[in-house]
């Protein structure tokens, strides 16, 4: 086994002690897109005991490009992301304990899947994701790594709740609704999937081995193509933040309207945004062009991609075609309207 791992313990970061503790670790990695392929080979790589693996989607052709843990065989059986990822990891170090979860991440569930975990990996495509992990491990006061790419851009920040700035602290609402580009309209190109993901499983093994003063404690933020790289100092906690200063984690409870409801015998279902928001159709539909058809008028927005057709209305609100399952419509929703 030391022989597995003898570049690594070489390594005066790390050593023989930092291995046994890599070994005895719980990392739970939420999306296993892009980001999570990458984090999931990396850590399961170095050996991290025990890896559980979230995600809702299934493995698409156009996944290939970027998300490194899937096959065509994967894509063409359509398999459940963790299943896949799982599958493969099994495969790479069969030593180590890897748990898929076939779920939507959400109030009812997260805290049970945080629980007996170390630390938790950004791997999402979504800020009410994002705040849903901040408000769990604020909560538990676990570490969470938060990390994001679109384009050639990419963010990252370690949240290490009531010593520095949580999520909130830093933003306090999401971006309204379909402001911000998604890998889905935008696009996004490997490199910056790789280097996003390099620094949050560094980060991660530092926490991991007990070196937290070596962590870079800021906002880090670069463009590939445009070479461009920065370090915002995070900052410490905010005295008025609701969630960390003030416990109010408003994202683990059920909501009055969950956001989405099934449309009975159209096969479809409605998402409402996360708050109301207006969306100007015009800059809307220039970002979804490449990725299917798109019509509009001044009340609504009309968008098809293969199977599914997005009505997208004025207040963010969104009505899916083409599924009767929740999760399905998030997820859709996630990657074309955005937040
Ligand atoms: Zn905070």
């Amino acid at each position: 086994m030391s022989e597995r791992y003898s570049r690594q313990i070489l390594f005066e970061g790390i050593g023989e002690t930092g291995q046994a503790r890599l070994q005895a670790a719980r990392v739970l990695i939420v999306g296993c897109g892009a980001l999570g392929s990458a984090q999931s080979e990396s850590l399961a790589r170095a050996g991290i005991g025990h890896l559980r693996l979230v995600d809702r989607d299934f493995v698409e052709s156009s996944n290939l490009q970027r998300q490194t843990m899937f096959t065509e065989r994967d894509a063409e059986e359509r398999l459940p992301k963790a299943i896949a990822a799982a599958n493969h990891i099994r495969e790479i170090n069969s030593a180590i304990e890897v748990e898929p979860e076939v779920v939507d991440l959400n109030y009812s569930n997260i805290e049970r899947l945080l629980m007996g975990c170390d630390l938790v990996i950004d791997g999402t495509d979504n800020f009410s994701t994002r705040y849903l992990i901040n408000d769990a491990c604020v909560k538990h006061n676990v570490t969470w790594i938060y990390g994001a790419a679109v384009g050639a851009y990419g963010v990252t920040m370690t949240i290490r709740p009531h010593q520095a700035a949580c999520l909130r602290c830093i933003f306090e609402e999401a971006p309204p609704a379909a402001s911000a580009p998604t890998c889905d309209t935008a696009g996004v190109i490997m490199p910056i999937i790789n280097m996003v993901a390099a620094v949050q499983v560094t980060e991660a093994l530092k926490i991991l081995v007990g070196r937290d003063k070596d962590l870079h404690g800021s906002l880090m933020q670069f463009d590939v193509w445009r070479n461009e790289w920065r370090k915002i100092n995070a900052g410490a906690p905010r005295p008025d933040c609701l969630t960390c200063a003030l416990g109010n984690y408003e994202t683990l409870s059920p909501e009055p309207n969950e956001g989405a409801a099934v449309l009975c015998g159209r096969d479809a279902v409605q998402i409402l945004p996360n708050k109301p928001s207006k969306i100007d159709f015009s800059t809307l539909a220039a970002r979804l062009e490449g990725a299917g058809e798109v019509k509009f008028n001044d009340y609504l927005l009309r968008f098809h991609t293969g199977d599914f057709e997005l009505t997208v209305f004025q207040d963010a609100r969104s009505i899916i075609r083409g599924t009767n399952e929740v999760t399905i419509a998030r997820s859709l929703y996630a990657k074309y309207i955005g937040t």
